[in-house]
């Protein structure tokens, strides 16, 4: 099962004086059970290269098949497989607007014509997953919540369709550190404990390397790289830095140590590792205990 792009390009108000190609030929698969992260400058094509992978914007020319299916077309075949991929849009909070916690969670299940006691079980499932106590929060109004919280609510809302794909639009902007890492524990929980395909779209490249198995650099409508983060980190950085993203400071301070010639493991991207790796050569070279 994938999700498969061939030779899709697409251009905004064609035939217009503001005509605009967003992506050029872009050829890409992305299997079942990977965690991909996408980066970029802001307007090299990441919001409209996700647009298509739900069928939101459908190519110019070219194809987007979600497990087989081309996702042009109105068939009810269409229909449930772009509901096989979520998406979790910029601020999600934005898009609330139910009266209680629960009937937000609801709506996406309810719209696709559920019944009462699968609609709750969905709910049910979808908040206990996200950390959000149905007993405490479910008749309570979703706009009284914290930024991190609203954004559980609004990603237990996307949960609830029960999506093997999800896809998240910069799921921490605007949040403080302790709601970023609420968000990103949960996004982690959903890709580790319910085996769903994350695909990430950040200018953070901290974040994605520490998250993403596979990382896929846009530039200028175009996929620059595509590969594992650290072998990009090592290999690619004038690439990077021609397409306007950093290699992450953590990585950038392994390699100026390696270069220096201090044993460092340069591939680490939890900073508390590397400090452990560090702590342990300095009582090495101190002799201390
Ligand atoms: P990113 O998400 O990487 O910032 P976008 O996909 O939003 O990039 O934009 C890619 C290019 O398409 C940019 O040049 C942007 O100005 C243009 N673009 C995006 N949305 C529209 C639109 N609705 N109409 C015209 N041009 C657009």
């Amino acid at each position: 099962m994938s999700i498969q792009l061939e030779h899709v390009t697409y251009t905004y108000g064609q035939g217009t004086p503001f005509e605009k190609t967003a992506l050029h030929d872009i050829n890409l698969t992305i299997h079942e059970g990977e965690f991909v992260g996408i980066i970029g400058h802001t307007g090299s094509g990441k919001s409209t290269l996700v647009q298509h992978l739900n069928g939101l914007l459908h190519p110019t020319s070219g194809t987007v098949t979600v497990n087989g299916v081309d996702l042009v077309g109105k068939t009810k075949e269409v229909k449930e497989t772009r509901h096989q991929v979520g998406m979790v849009f910029q601020y999600p909070e934005h898009q609330l607007f139910e009266e209680t916690i629960a009937k937000d969670i609801a709506f996406g299940p309810r719209n696709l014509g559920y019944e009462d006691a699968e609609v709750d079980r969905r709910v049910r499932e979808a908040m206990e997953f996200v950390g959000l106590d149905y007993d405490t929060y479910a008749d309570r109004s979703p706009f009284h919540l914290s930024g991190g919280q609203m954004r559980r609510v609004a990603i237990a809302g996307v949960i609830a369709l029960d999506p093997s794909y999800l896809i998240l639009d910069e799921p921490s902007a605007g949040l403080d550190p302790f709601g970023r890492e609420e968000i990103f524990g949960e996004i982690m929980k959903l890709h580790k404990e319910k085996g769903i395909t994350v695909i990430l779209v950040s200018h953070n490249m901290e974040d994605i390397s520490r998250m993403a198995n596979r990382l896929i650099v846009m530039h200028q409508g175009e996929v620059l790289l595509d590969g594992n983060p650290i072998e990009i980190f090592h290999n690619d950085r004038e690439a990077l830095q021609s397409a306007g993203v950093d290699v992450p400071p953590l990585s950038q301070t392994l390699q100026a140590l390696a270069d220096r010639h201090i044993p460092v493991n340069i591939d680490r991207v939890h900073v508390q590792e590397a400090v452990e790796d560090l702590y342990a050569y300095v009582k090495e070279v101190r002799h201390v205990k």
